[in-house]
C-alpha cells in the first residue's frame, strides 16, 4: 500500500482539500544534469505518497519548477514560465505553486515577494520535505520559503527505479556542493559546502540501477574529481590536488561488473592528476572521453575567475588524461566576455581549443550572478563583442568537431543504444535508434523494427558522418543474426543480445 502523509489524508477526511485525491502535479525542469537528478528523485518522493504527474499545468493541482540560476538567461526564463500562471492561480486558488532548485536558494523568501502567486520556495536539500511542506499549503497555510543545507546531517535521496521507466543511462549523486569560489560562479552560494556520498550509498546506487536494467552510470558531483571518503584509501602521493576519486572508480569497477559504461561529471581540472590518467588506462568500464571545464585560455583571465590553475597546466592535465587511451576525446566548458577580456586574451581561448583539441564545447556569454566576486568588476565588454567572440568560438569547434566525426567514416564502433532516434523516418521493416561510442558520439543506426536493442552495445559501421552525429550501420554478420532470430521468435518477444 502506498504511504499517505499523515496531514494530507486528515485534510482529505475532513473534505478540505479542494480537489479529489491523488494529487496532481506538473514538474518543469530547467538547467544541468544535477537539476534533472533532482528533478528524478523529486518524483520519486512525490510518487512514494501516491501523487500522480500531469502533462501540463492546465489539470495540476501542484506546479513546480526546478530552477537554474548558473546563468541570467535560465533565471529570466523561469520568472517569465511562472509568471505566465498568474490568470491560472487567480482562476484557481487553491492551485500550490512552488519553485524549487538553485533560484529557490539564492533568492529564498524574496522570491515569494516579488512572485506574488507563488506559495512555496524549496531548496535542494530540502526536496525529502517537499510532500509535507506542499500538504500544509494545501490546508492553507501562509507562504513558506524552506532553504536549509543539511551540514550538519548531510544527505543524499537514494534512487527508486520506477517499473518500466528505467534509463540505459543513470545518473548517480556523489557529492554536493563545491569548495572553489570561482568569481563567476553562484553554485557555492546555492549549493553549499562540498559535502560527500558514502561510498556505500554510491555503490548500493548504482547497484539498484543496474538490477533494474540501466547499463550506463553517469556520476555527477559540482567538482566530482575532488570526492572524499574515509573508508577509502589515502592517497598519500604528497600531491594537495589529489583526491579519492581514482579509488571510488576501482571500487565501483570491482564492485559492480555487470555495468557497461561509467562517466562522469564535471570534474575539476585541478583534481586530474596523474592518478586519474592512470585509472582511465586501467579501467575499461569508463568512457574513453572526458568533460574537463576550462572556462578561459588567458591567464590573467583563468586568475581573474579564480580558477587555481594556469593554461599551461591545464594543457599538460588534458594531455595527460588524452594520453590514457588512445582514443580518447576531450569537450569543455567556455566562458566568453569575462570582465576585463581582450581581444588578445579571447585569441588564447581560441588558440587554447586549438591545442588540446576539444571535439566539443559548451560557449556562454558572461553575465553577472548575484553574490558572485565577478559581479563586483564592471562587466565591460560589450554583448555585440561577446556574440561576435562567441561565433568565432563556435566555428572554431564546428570544424573540429566535423574533422573527428569525419575521421570515424568506415570504422566500427560498439554502440549503446539508448533509444528512438530523434532523425527518426519510417523505413520498409525498419526503425531508426540512436546511442552512444565509448567516447560520447551520437550514431543513428537502422535496426530491423521488431528488434529490441535498447540498452544493448552494439557494433556498429559509422558510414556517414553528420554536422553533430554519425550514421552506423548493424555490421551484415549482426543483421543476418537479427533477421534470423525475429524470424524464429514471437513478435513480442524481444530478440537477444548478441554484442554485449
Ligand atoms: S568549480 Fe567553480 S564553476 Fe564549478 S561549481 Fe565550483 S565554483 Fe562553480
Amino acid at each position: 500500500m502506498t504511504p499517505r502523509l499523515d496531514g494530507l489524508a486528515a485534510l482529505e477526511g475532513r473534505g478540505e482539500l479542494g480537489y479529489s485525491p491523488p494529487v496532481r502535479y506538473y514538474l518543469e525542469t530547467f538547467g544541468c544534469q544535477m537539476n534533472v537528478h533532482d528533478s528524478d528523485r523529486m518524483e520519486e518522493v512525490l510518487h512514494a505518497h501516491g501523487w500522480q504527474n500531469t502533462p501540463t499545468p492546465d489539470e495540476a493541482e501542484l506546479v513546480i519548477f526546478n530552477t537554474c540560476s548558473v546563468r541570467e538567461k535560465a533565471e529570466q526564463k523561469l520568472r517569465s514560465e511562472v509568471g505566465k500562471l498568474a490568470p491560472l492561480k487567480a482562476a484557481r486558488p487553491a492551485l500550490v505553486i512552488v519553485v524549487a532548485g538553485c533560484v529557490a536558494q539564492q533568492e529564498g523568501e524574496r522570491l515569494l515577494k516579488q512572485i506574488r502567486h507563488l506559495d512555496l520556495v524549496i531548496g535542494p536539500d530540502n526536496i525529502p520535505e517537499l510532500p509535507k511542506l506542499v500538504t500544509s499549503q494545501l490546508g492553507g497555510s501562509p507562504k513558506t520559503a524552506r532553504t536549509e543545507f543539511d551540514l550538519v546531517e548531510t544527505h543524499f535521496l537514494a534512487s527508486s527505479p520506477q517499473g518500466g521507466k528505467t534509463p540505459v543511462s543513470a545518473m548517480v549523486t556523489t557529492m554536493k556542493g563545491c569548495d572553489e569560489r570561482c568569481s563567476f560562479c553562484v553554485v557555492p552560494y546555492t549549493r553549499g559546502p562540498e559535502r560527500y556520498r558514502p561510498v556505500d550509498e554510491i555503490i548500493a546506487d548504482i547497484a539498484r540501477w543496474v538490477e533494474a536494467g540501466s547499463r550506463e552510470v553517469l556520476l555527477l558531483g559540482q567538482t566530482v574529481d575532488s570526492y572524499r571518503d574515509s573508508s577509502l584509501p589515502s592517497p598519500n602521493t604528497g600531491d594537495p590536488d589529489e583526491s579519492q576519486f581514482p579509488f571510488l572508480l576501482k571500487r565501483i569497477a570491482k564492485e559492480i561488473p555487470t555495468l557497461a559504461r561509467l562517466r562522469y561529471t564535471s570534474p575539476h581540472p585541478r583534481h586530474a592528476t596523474p592518478s586519474l590518467a592512470r585509472t582511465h588506462a586501467e579501467l575499461d568500464v569508463l568512457a574513453h572521453h572526458v568533460h574537463l571545464p576550462v572556462q578561459s585560455g588567458s591567464d590573467r583571465i583563468l586568475k581573474r575567475m579564480i580558477r587555481r590553475y594556469t593554461r599551461e597546466e591545464f594543457v599538460e592535465r588534458a594531455r595527460r588524461l588524452l594520453a590514457a587511451r588512445p582514443d580518447m576525446t576531450m569537450s569543455t566548458d567556455i566562458i566568453v566576455g569575462f570582465p576585463g577580456e581582450t581581444d588578445d586574451d579571447f585569441e588564447a581561448t581560441l588558440s587554447l581549443v586549438r591545442e588540446v583539441g576539444f571535439t566539443a564545447l559548451f560557449g556562454f556569454k558572461y553575465s553577472p550572478r548575484p553574490h558572485t566576486p565577478a559581479k563586483k568588476l564592471a562587466d565591460d565588454v560589450p554583448e555585440v563583442v561577446k556574440a561576435e567572440r562567441l561565433a568565432r568560438l563556435f566555428a572554431v569547434i564546428e570544424e573540429q568537431g566535423a574533422t573527428h566525426l569525419q575521421s570515424l567514416v568506415g570504422t566500427s564502433q560498439e554502440v549503446l543504444v539508448e533509444g528512438a532516434s530523434k532523425m527518426s523516418r519510417a523505413e520498409m521493416g525498419l526503425r531508426r535508434v540512436q546511442g552512444r561510442t565509448v567516447r560520447n558520439e551520437i550514431v543513428h543506426i537502422e535496426v530491423p523494427r521488431e528488434a529490441h536493442v535498447e540498452g544493448q552495445l552494439l557494433n556498429v559501421d559509422v558510414v556517414r558522418a553528420n554536422k553533430h552525429s554519425l550514421e552506423g550501420q548493424i555490421e551484415r554478420e549482426n543483421l543476418a543474426r537479427f533477421r534470423r532470430a525475429s524470424q524464429s521468435e514471437s513478435p513480442r518477444r524481444a530478440l537477444p543480445i548478441f554484442a554485449s
